[in-house]
C-alpha cells in the first residue's frame, strides 16, 4: 500500500502510455507546457470537475467524485461517475459505478486514456468493494461516446503503467527522447525537444549546456 504522500495523479499513466519521457518531465522535472489540445481539454474537465449529483431514472449522476487507490498509489478526479441500478434489482442492492471520462475532439481509441478510465474504475473498487465492469469515453467534439470493458487485459496493462509510473519517477531519471508521431500531437513538444535532446540528456542539461557555449 501506497502512503497518501507518494499517491500519483491518473494523469501519469496517461502520460506513462503515451510517451514514458513526458511522465518523467512532468513527474521529474516539473515540466508543463499548454498547447490548444491541452487548453480545450482544460476547459471541458472544468466544466465537468464542479461537484454536483442528479438522478435520472435508474441512473444517478455524481460529477468531480474524488477516486484514489492505495494498492495502485494513484489519485485524481472522475469528471462523471453514473450510478446503474441493475435491471429487475432491488433498490437495496448497490447501485454499479459507471466512470465516464470526457476528453476533446473526435471520438477515437486511444490506449493512454483508456487505461487513465481503467485506472478509475480500479479505483472505485477498491474504495466501494463492488465490481466495476465496465465504462465510457466521451468526445467533446463529436458530443458522442463508447463503452469500454475493463477486462483482464487492460487491467493488466493499467496496473503496469501504475508500477512503471512509480518506478520512473523513484528513479528519477528521464528517460531519452525518440522522435516520433507523437511529438507532433504532444504539448511538451516545444520543450522537450525530442530531435535535439534524443540520446538520454534532460531539457535542464540541454538548456545548460547551449547557455555555456552561447548557441541557440
Ligand atoms: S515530444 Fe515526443 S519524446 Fe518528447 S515527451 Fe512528447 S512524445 Fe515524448
Amino acid at each position: 500500500m501506497f502512503p497518501e504522500d507518494d499517491l500519483l495523479p491518473l494523469s501519469a499513466l496517461t502520460d506513462i502510455v503515451f510517451c514514458e519521457r513526458r511522465c518523467a518531465l512532468h513527474r521529474i522535472e516539473q515540466i508543463w507546457q499548454e498547447n490548444v489540445a491541452t487548453t480545450e481539454g482544460h476547459h471541458l474537465h472544468d466544466k465537468v470537475h464542479e461537484p454536483d449529483s442528479e438522478s435520472r431514472g435508474n441512473v444517478r449522476i455524481v460529477r468531480g467524485l474524488r477516486l484514489r487507490s492505495l494498492r495502485l498509489g494513484i489519485t485524481g478526479i472522475a469528471d462523471v461517475v453514473e450510478f446503474h441500478r441493475p435491471e429487475g434489482e432491488p433498490a437495496s442492492k448497490p447501485w454499479r459505478p459507471f466512470p465516464v471520462e470526457y476528453k476533446r475532439g473526435v471520438l477515437r481509441h486511444e490506449l493512454s486514456f483508456e487505461v487513465q478510465l481503467c485506472a478509475q474504475a480500479l479505483c472505485l473498487e477498491e474504495m466501494l468493494n463492488v465490481a466495476v465492469p465496465c465504462g465510457a469515453m466521451f468526445y467533446g467534439l463529436s458530443r458522442r461516446r463508447f463503452d469500454v470493458t475493463f477486462d483482464d487485459t487492460l487491467r493488466a496493462r493499467t496496473e503496469q503503467a501504475a508500477q512503471r509510473a512509480h518506478s520512473l519517477v523513484e528513479a528519477g531519471i528521464t528517460p531519452p527522447a525518440v522522435y516520433d508521431e507523437r511529438c507532433d500531437k504532444c504539448s511538451l513538444k516545444e520543450l522537450c525537444l525530442p530531435k535535439e535532446t534524443g540520446g538520454g540528456r534532460s531539457v535542464a542539461r540541454y538548456l545548460e549546456e547551449c547557455l555555456k557555449s552561447g548557441e541557440p
